[in-house]
């Protein structure tokens, strides 16, 4: 037999992580509804869509939204050799050496400076095609953007070239996400508008005007333009109490054993049984993005009921203490690692790392299949 069928790596594993994309697209549609009838909806599926499986989210939702985001030109390219067809806007800089690419797979970088205008131009001479752009403008970041005194003369400079496009201006907040801030993000965006305002002035009217992220679509409806930025929010993590998350992370009891009172469990002996207990190994660990510091200080749900995770988290194992009456069956039974419901999810598991749902979703590592429900193509 061949295990290597997509069947096997899909079904075969205990480890996995489940994709409503029901959930996703219910979230999306929520988000849609906060903003004009006329705001385009960009969909960010960088970094693997969150950990949720880029290709797959992609393709599935591709009709409900108007743009793509990714951070890098290989995850571009990879939904375009999957089909996407739509616009993908390229977030986070890339090389000279990526210039041809993003040229040939037609991506739409995020400008932040203008030593490749050459080479953009050269390239999309090439593939005949004219590169659309993004200006970015640092209004109070300071991560990527022009800062804003250099705005206008970049501008002009871009449109000197044949080949190349301004098809955006954009910002990215700091702070939308804290409301007691309001005040640094009121002020990127009126840092935001007179930019606009010069360029309009110049008569330079880039067509796609966009700021907020997830958290600015509720907290700022000035910040929408023509165009928002949505990511954690469409994958279920949302101040909107009508948001779900829309993964769920579980796996299964692999080995079950009576240890007796005094015995420590796994590396560094960092937790020893208070009295003979029944533990369960399951297989994940760091590697799969279940994080060492969850070591002693997490829990996983089996049939509704919380187990500790005891001693160190290991590459690929854990263990837990089977602190209900499980009966000596329970075997292959499902755990929850982290779950799609209000109290137990992967926000919960982020709070004990000190750490934020992002990084938790995003650590989910590409051992772990992502298993698609409730999957049409739309
Ligand atoms: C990741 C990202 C977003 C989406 O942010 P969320 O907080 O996940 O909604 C928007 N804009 C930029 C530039 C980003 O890098």
């Amino acid at each position: 037999m061949k295990f290597t069928t997509q069947e096997n790596i899909l079904n075969l594993r205990a480890t996995r992580c489940e994709v409503n994309i029901q959930t996703l697209k219910d979230n999306i549609q929520i988000f849609r509804n906060k903003i004009d009838k006329n705001c385009n909806l960009c969909l960010t599926v960088k970094a693997n869509a969150y950990g949720h499986g880029a290709i797959k989210v992609a393709n599935y939702v591709e009709s409900m939204v108007d743009f793509f985001a990714v951070a890098t030109v290989y995850e571009g390219v990879q939904l375009r050799e999957s089909g996407i067809n739509k616009p993908i806007m390229l977030l986070s800089a890339h090389t000279r050496a990526e210039v041809a690419y993003i040229c040939q797979y037609n991506l739409n970088p995020f400008l932040s400076h203008n030593s490749f205008l050459d080479e953009y131009n050269h390239w999309a001479g090439y593939y005949k095609t004219k590169l659309s752009l993004h200006i970015k403008v640092d209004t109070g970041m300071s991560r990527a953007g022009f800062n804003t005194c250099d705005v206008l003369e970049s501008a002009k400079q871009i449109e000197n070239y044949d080949n190349l496009h301004i098809a955006g201006i954009c910002t990215h907040f700091s702070s939308s996400d804290d409301v007691n801030a309001k005040d640094v993000t009121e002020k990127q965006l009126n840092i935001f508008n007179n930019i606009l305002e010069e360029l309009k002035v110049h008569g330079i009217f880039p067509k796609y005007i966009h700021a907020a992220n997830s958290a600015a679509v509720l907290n700022y409806n000035n910040s929408h333009f023509n165009m928002v930025r949505l990511g954690i929010g469409a994958y279920g993590y949302s101040d909107d109490k009508n948001i779900k998350p829309v993964m769920s992370f579980k796996t299964k009891i692999t080995i079950v054993k009576k240890i007796s009172k005094g015995t420590p469990v796994s590396y560094g002996k960092t937790w020893t049984a208070e009295n003979d207990t029944m533990i369960a190994i399951l297989p994940v660990g760091y590697a799969d993005g279940y994080k060492r510091c969850f070591s002693n200080n997490a829990k996983v749900m089996i049939d509704g009921k919380a187990c500790n995770v005891i001693g160190r988290v290991c590459m690929d194992q854990i263990a837990i203490e089977l602190s209900y009456d499980f009966d000596e069956n329970c075997l292959e039974k499902d755990v929850i690692l982290f779950g799609d419901d209000e109290y137990f999810n992967a926000e919960t598991l982020a709070f004990k790392a000190n750490t934020i749902v992002y990084e938790i979703l995003t650590s989910i590592s590409e051992r772990v299949p992502r298993i698609f429900f409730n999957a049409n193509y739309t």
